[in-house]
């Protein structure tokens, strides 16, 4: 098998797994207990937020465990709409967030705010300019992805946090992808909220985080007992927790050799796609871009049944479109970097990690430009267009 779907989940590192079992075992007693089982419980969830904080370059205390990306996004959202909405009801974020964004943002105009979403250009990036320009004196909240889950574009957060700051209004960013993955400070990035996920850094899945600078003023999440000094209640998910911490402190110790391998495998695997599946498209920037991201459109061709094809040889892939989940739309990034419909029906999104090698990447691309072939020599519309060019 071979696995290129690391921006969907990954797999937990040994290290990881094996920090998590005792929690499950031996040490399982509640954080919040005053007998040193308990204690030891709590010493080791407050480790992990020391990890936690070091990768972003936060305090310890304004790190907020939750269970997942999802939840973060939400928290940081729904809370913060909630406390400004003295102030104002209105909301900036883009057209390329991740649904946990999108959907939340759809909650919230339903419930009477208002959401402007920005534009991005045909690499997926947001332009400064037009978040200046759609700030309006009731703005209470922008929010902007670090770097976008299916073309992998990084955004100039610390520009858009230094503009969100000049305004006084609060910024978050979702950075789910590029947590431990990339360096990041959120003081340079002038970010007030910032989301994290174990499991997309070989953590374990259903567990997150989200930053929450000191001094800003955000309501509680889940309502109950006095847990993540009372803004998340909720006895804590102790070897998850562990987990994550583990992850991010591997994460850090190998982020370096990690960018550099991914990043040359990336650029090899674009390189010879480019050059050997013609009526092909890089989908993000080329050089903003997360070191594991690789996304193409084929013209002439549907994602799905090139996925299908990859898999019955081993190859885990994705496609830019959201068939998967039952809905015909293709995803809404693709269509806002300006792909038409038909074209970004035929994209593949392939995301690595440090443990792919170079013979994978030649053995994907041998097969890809075979499916790609295939799929071409029954396709109508491939038909049509060598006909009239040859005309
Ligand atoms: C995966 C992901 C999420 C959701 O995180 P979960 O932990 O799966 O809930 C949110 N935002 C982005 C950008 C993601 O890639």
């Amino acid at each position: 098998m071979i696995y290129l779907d690391n921006a969907a989940t990954t797999k937990a590192a040994p290290e990881v797994v094996e920090a998590m079992l005792p929690y499950f075992t031996e040490n399982y007693g509640n954080p919040s207990t005053i007998y040193s089982l308990g204690s030891s419980a709590k010493k080791a969830v407050n480790e992990a937020r020391r990890n936690l904080a070091e990768v972003i370059g936060a305090k310890q205390e304004e790190i907020y465990f939750t269970a997942g990306g999802s939840e973060a996004d939400n928290w940081a959202l729904k809370a913060a709409a909630e406390a400004c909405g003295e102030k104002g009801k209105h909301i900036i974020t883009t057209r390329i967030e991740h649904h946990a964004v999108l959907h939340t943002c759809e909650y919230l105009e339903k419930r009477g705010y208002e959401v402007t979403y920005l534009e991005v250009d045909s690499d997926g990036l947001v332009d400064p300019e037009a978040l200046r320009r759609a700030i309006r004196p009731d703005t209470i909240l922008i929010s902007i992805m670090f770097a976008n889950n299916e073309i992998g574009v990084i955004e100039p957060i610390a520009e858009l946090g230094a503009i969100a700051r000049e305004h006084g209004i609060l910024f978050h960013t979702d950075a789910v992808q590029a947590f431990g993955q990339v360096p990041m400070n959120v003081d340079e990035l002038n970010v007030d909220m910032l989301s994290a996920s174990a499991h997309k850094l070989n953590g374990p899945k259903g567990v997150g985080m989200l930053y929450i600078r000191t001094g800003v003023k955000i309501r509680s999440f889940v309502h109950g007992g006095a847990q993540e000094r009372g803004r998340r209640a909720g006895t804590e998910n102790v070897p998850g927790i562990v987990g994550f911490g583990a992850a991010a402190a591997r994460a850090m110790r190998i982020m370096d050799e990690k960018m550099k391998k991914e990043l040359q495998l990336r650029d090899y695997l674009i390189g010879r796609i480019e050059k050997e599946i013609p009526y092909s498209r890089l989908n993000g920037h080329r050089t903003r871009r997360l070191p594991g991201n690789v996304n193409f459109s084929f013209e002439f061709i549907e994602g799905e049944s090139m996925l299908i094809m990859l898999d019955m040889k081993g190859i885990c892939a994705s496609s830019g479109s959201a068939c998967t989940s039952g809905s015909l739309d293709p995803s809404h990034v693709l269509l806002a970097i300006g792909l038409k419909h038909e074209v970004a029906h035929g994209s593949l999104r392939l995301t690595l990690s440090e443990e792919n090698t170079k013979e994978e990447m030649d053995l994907v691309v041998d097969e890809l430009k075979r499916i790609v072939q295939r799929l071409r020599e029954m396709s109508p519309l491939y038909e049509d267009f060598m006909r009239k060019n040859q005309a």
